[in-house]
């Protein structure tokens, strides 16, 4: 099954799922019955590994709903640095 995007005037777009290859031109609005023609988008491959795809969306929803947290979240203890020079140089 593939979805195919359908866009009405009235109601805005939405998602039809489809066998591949048989969408049509024209499908019904499930919001108002009127016509709604066919939108060419993108294809949803998933490419995108799982960790990732969970970051970008846990990004996209803070856009419009941030979590609300009580205070800043606490940093990770600081590794050790791999040459011991390091450990001279000056810190912010
Ligand atoms: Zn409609």
């Amino acid at each position: 099954m593939a979805i195919y995007q359908y866009r009405c005037g009235e109601c805005g777009t939405f998602d039809v799922s489809r066998p591949m290859g048989t969408a049509a031109a024209v499908e019904s609005c499930a919001g108002c019955g009127g016509e709604a023609s066919r939108v060419f988008s993108a294809p949803h491959l998933a490419r995108t590994p799982a960790p990732i795809a969970r970051a970008l969306q846990a990004q996209e929803a803070s856009r419009d709903e941030p979590r609300v947290v009580e205070r800043a979240p606490s940093r990770p203890s600081a590794a050790p640095p791999a040459d011991p020079r390091h450990a001279l140089l000056p810190r912010p």
